[in-house]
């Protein structure tokens, strides 16, 4: 069996010893002789499988013992909505960090519940780098100032978060798992599984209680945090499949070593492909400052654009899948999250220095 490298930016790889176990229990979950998708969320089996997922995952990330880790159905895009609904209530103002395609997202579905502002972007240097944040822009009255972690469209990554005098909110969606994020310096972080963590479906969000007070009227139930922590998200049928794999990633991301060995892996990944796209003397191009490049997604351009479609056909045909550029920047790109192994990296950047060996 031949299977692509796959550099899909998301739903994306996932490691061929996890998508093996999915087989091997399809029929047979936790010897109960039918699948995972074919049980109650309620039955015991299923009920141990999630309380074992939610200590993993509060080892892996080193989560606070008080914080609340709900797995939610929306994908990160609905945390877009339910964060503002949640925590305007007290004040219904927020400052958002603008750094690319996805934090812009976020900030204009919150402005549907309040008054958001933009207290850095670095929009006017095309997103090349994680802007400076001046303290003193922190609007005291906000109530959280939002980042994005990684702007997976754009290639652009924060190496630590900003200092922030008031909760601070994380969109970590396509970075969560892939490198250390202290949770703890946060008040809520978000991502869904299907990037470093799993399949679409569920959306892991850590949450400090403190900061939680009534919704907003009219947040249906779902979309309450507080009912959804009181229910360990099981308020009604969760994606029980999606949940059961983010389950097994957990186990595999510990087996292999946890996230700080996962994070030496994909910094060399990124090294390497940026390594390729430095030396190409132009032909292949980068626009990130090195300081905020992103181990997770590499974007890129070829100089010469008129051959970013034959590049990807070529890919194509090589064996190499995923390497179009997010629809709003065009381009070519390659994702490379905690499932992509090094040895595929190594496969591509050969297959990128031929390329531009024979068409440069
Ligand atoms: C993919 C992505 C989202 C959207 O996630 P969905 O699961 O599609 O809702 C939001 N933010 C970032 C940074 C992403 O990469």
């Amino acid at each position: 069996m031949s299977r692509p490298f796959n550099f899909s930016a998301g739903p994306s790889a996932l490691p061929i010893d996890v998508l093996l176990q999915v087989r091997d229990e399809l029929l047979d979950f936790a010897g109960t002789g039918v699948s995972v998708m074919e049980i109650s969320h309620r039955s015991q089996p299923f009920m141990d499988f999630a309380h074992a997922t939610d200590a993993a995952v509060r080892r892996v990330l080193a989560v606070p013992s008080d914080y609340h880790v709900l797995l939610l159905q929306g994908g990160s895009y609905l945390q877009f909505s339910q964060i503002p609904m949640n925590l305007f209530h007290k004040t219904n103002t927020a400052d958002y960090i603008h750094t690319g395609l996805w934090s812009e997202q976020a900030a204009n579905a919150a402005r549907q519940y309040g008054i958001v502002r933009t207290i850095a972007s670095s929009h006017e240097t095309g997103f090349d780098r994680v802007p400076e944040i001046n303290e003193s822009h922190i609007n005291l009255d906000a109530a959280y100032l939002h980042y994005t972690e990684n702007e997976t469209a754009q290639g652009l990554q924060f190496s630590k978060p900003p200092i922030s005098s008031i909760p601070l909110v994380c969109d970590a969606c396509s970075s969560l798992m892939s490198k250390p994020i202290d949770i703890a310096a946060h008040d809520l972080v978000y991502a869904s599984a299907q990037k470093n963590m799993g399949i679409a479906g569920v959306t892991l969000v850590l949450l400090n209680p403190a900061i939680l007070d009534k919704p907003l009227a009219a947040t249906p139930q779902a979309l309450d945090f507080s009912i959804q922590a009181k229910k360990q998200s099981l308020l009604n049928t969760p994606s029980t499949f999606s949940w059961y794999v983010m389950g097994l990633m957990m186990e595999w991301i510990e087996r292999t070593g946890g996230i700080e060995v996962l994070h030496e892996i994909n910094k060399k990944k990124s090294r390497h492909l940026y390594n390729v796209i430095d030396g190409s003397n132009g032909f292949y191009i980068n626009h990130v400052l090195p300081d905020y490049r992103s181990i997770n997604n590499v974007p890129f351009h070829i100089s010469e654009r008129n051959l970013e479609d034959l590049f990807v056909r070529e890919a194509q045909e090589n064996g190499f899948h995923g390497l179009k550029g997010h629809q709003s920047t065009g381009g070519l790109r390659a994702s490379i999250y905690n499932a992509v192994t090094l040895d595929a990296v190594q496969e591509l950047a050969l297959f990128m220095r031929e390329f531009a060996r024979t068409h440069g």
